[in-house]
């Protein structure tokens, strides 16, 4: 299977009140391969949305590298990597980020814009894909916090991202909805053709995933 993702030697410290530096992430080896969905679970303050962030490439790891699709972000410079992130990867946060003066349609027209490609009938399907087809014109505010999920899924999609990165999609939905946006999400990243890597800590919702590894398995930073 294609390898999509590629970790080797990652580190990253992040400097403490006190000044000293503190150790949050050290992955010797990590790998996605596509048409495998993986869930990442553990403890609070275990690295998780660190671990998510520098493969997302928002943050800078102080060392090793990230390879995805062939390009080793590490090596990028921050414009290129926002350059990259817009064209590569689709991601979603717990708190959804959705911007609370636009409608559902300009979140996601939004997306398109960073990456360079908008296309408002693209934009409209895939908020149809995720069944909001009847709420394009509404704002955040106006819309169920459901809802609002499934518009930041609507957005990572939007720019057919080959990795889509989730950090707790589902942590502020009640348990129905959380299963049902879970599926959601599955279905479409597969649907889609688009790698998944999420991070959950509701064993029963990640239970059907391909493969659910323990970031402390992973991790060797003790630090935390
Ligand atoms: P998780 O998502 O697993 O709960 P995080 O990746 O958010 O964990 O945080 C891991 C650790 O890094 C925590 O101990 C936190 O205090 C520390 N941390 C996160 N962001 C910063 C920052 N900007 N500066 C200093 N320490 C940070
Ligand atoms: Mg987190």
């Amino acid at each position: 299977m294609p390898v999509l993702l590629q970790i080797n030697e990652l580190k990253k410290s992040y400097k403490n009140p006190e000044g000293g530096l503190c150790e949050i992430v050290d992955v010797e080896k990590f790998t996605l391969e596509d048409n495998s969905p993986t869930a990442l679970v553990g403890r609070s303050g275990s690295g998780k949305s660190t671990f998510l962030n520098l493969i997302c490439g928002v943050l800078r790891a102080d060392s090793g590298s990230i390879v995805i699709k062939g390009t080793d972000i590490c090596t990028l410079s921050e414009s290129k990597r926002d350059r990259f992130r817009a064209r590569n990867i689709g991601y979603m946060f717990q708190t959804f980020n959705l911007l609370q003066n636009f409608t559902a349609l300009e979140n996601v027209l939004v997306g398109m814009k960073f990456a360079g490609r908008v296309d408002r009938e693209a934009a409209r399907q895939i908020l149809v894909d995720v069944g909001l087809g009847d709420r394009l014109n509404y704002r955040p505010a106006q819309l169920s916090v459901g809802q609002q999920q499934r518009v930041a899924l609507a957005r990572a999609l939007v720019n057919s991202p080959s990795l889509v990165i989730a950090d707790e999609p589902t942590g502020n939905l009640d348990p129905v909805h959380a299963a049902e946006a879970m599926g959601l999400i599955k279905s479409l990243c597969s649907k889609n053709g688009a790698g998944l890597l999420l991070v959950s800590h509701d064993r029963e919702l990640i239970a059907n995933f391909d493969r659910v590894l323990d970031l402390s398995d992973l991790n060797r930073a003790g630090a935390v």
